[in-house]
């Protein structure tokens, strides 16, 4: 019984050792290790493959959201509306600048923030929206940016999961004021260690990041921001101008392994991923629902198949955010009961998909045949 692994990262970078392998003499041999070439090289290249002006490489995700939060003015006292199901650093992001995150509830087939349940969230407040791109698919942007212009709300995406994507034609992170991406390993496009950045065409706000990310200062040792080090190192921007080079075939990769899934678990009674004509997804996360779903899963795992929760508790059902256990979202609670991430792996073949496709039908078989007690 071969294993079919969630995400095999090894096997992968195998696959492109030696621009790897070049990326690393190319930094040890320059001696030179943080805001060099490197970094700026990338920046450059990925600027270009996002159709935006400016990219300005920080030190993750999360350090993404929030220097573009602080680069915005945002602070305590403001209020910024985030989806109710997305990963917490969305939130963290709002709350590290002493903002209080106000949560939407998402679309239940699409899994991404309810346009028409917006408005209702905005306060005298509100200053920003932060849309996530869940799971590699474009949220419905144009009428979440014409709710922001009518109340003068800035949108920042979260578009940490879909490097590549395409909403309407255009490029996931180039779809509003500005977007912060991830660079975490098993991200699409990820490095081999953290790392994150912020795109945007506005110049003034892509310098204010620059500043924040060393120190608050853009010439040497002179301070005008209490800023931060959340930097991209050589080493990182080296291998990730290795990996964007493959980013568009792994994503077709992603793409084809998607379409197989669906095509073969069509009519299973299984919950698929909806994509609607707007979205050109990466499937950086393929997310089947079942009502049963720690039962699938245990029965996966004893097959050898790797599967994931994306995500097991919303983020207001957190510890660290106490403060808002008493609100009700029953659409995200739903979810987090419910979803299942299959294998999603650029490098996995037509058989490692028939096999996980049959493992979940018997999984799922098996849970309607209880539950009708035949
Ligand atoms: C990964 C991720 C982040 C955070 O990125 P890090 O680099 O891990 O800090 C933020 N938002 C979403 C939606 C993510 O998936």
């Amino acid at each position: 019984m071969k294993p079919v692994p969630f995400l095999d990262l090894g096997r992968l970078h195998q696959a492109i050792r030696e621009p790897l392998d070049a990326a690393y003499r190319r930094v040890v041999d320059s001696g030179w290790f943080i805001m060099g070439p490197e970094l700026e090289a990338f920046e450059a290249e990925f600027a270009l493959y996002c159709e935006v002006r400016h990219c300005v490489g920080v030190g993750n995700g999360l350090e993404a959201l929030h220097l573009l939060l602080r680069a915005y003015g945002i602070g305590p006292g403001d209020e910024v509306i985030v989806p109710s199901n997305t990963f917490i650093a969305t939130w963290l992001a709002v709350s590290e600048c002493g903002a209080t995150p106000v949560a939407v509830e998402p679309d239940i087939a699409t899994h991404n923030i309810d346009p028409e349940l917006i408005a209702s969230a905005i306060s005298q407040r509100t200053r920003a929206i932060i849309p996530v791109h869940l799971y590699g698919q474009p949220a419905d942007m144009d009428p979440i940016n014409a709710l922001a212009a009518r109340h003068g709300l800035i949108v920042i995406e979260d578009a940490a999961q879909a490097q590549g994507a395409r909403y309407k034609g255009r490029r996931a992170g180039s779809l509003s004021d500005a977007a912060a991406t991830s660079f975490y390993p098993g991200k699409n496009l990820g490095a081999l260690g953290d790392g994150g950045a912020v795109l945007t065409n506005d110049a003034a706000i892509a310098d204010k990041v620059r500043q924040l990310r060393n120190y608050g200062s853009m010439v040497k040792y002179q301070h005008d921001l209490a800023g931060y080090n959340s930097r991209l190192d050589e080493l990182q921007a080296a291998f990730l101008r290795g990996k964007l080079a493959v980013l568009d075939a792994w994503n077709e990769r992603r793409r084809q392994v998607a379409r197989q899934y669906s095509r073969l678990l069509a009519n299973t009674g299984i919950t698929l991923p909806v994509v609607p004509d707007h979205a050109d997804p990466v499937w950086h996360l393929y997310v089947i629902r079942s009502k049963d779903r720690n039962a699938l899963k245990s029965h996966l795992e004893q097959q050898g198949i790797s599967t994931v929760i994306h995500y097991p508790t919303p983020p207001h059902r957190q510890r660290c955010y106490a403060e808002f256990a008493g609100l009700h979202l029953p659409v995200s609670e739903t979810l987090a009961s419910e979803v299942l991430s299959l294998p999603m792996d650029p490098l996995m073949d037509a058989a490692d998909v028939e096999r996980v496709v049959g493992e979940t039908c018997a999984g799922e078989s098996a849970r309607v045949r209880i539950v009708q007690g035949l």
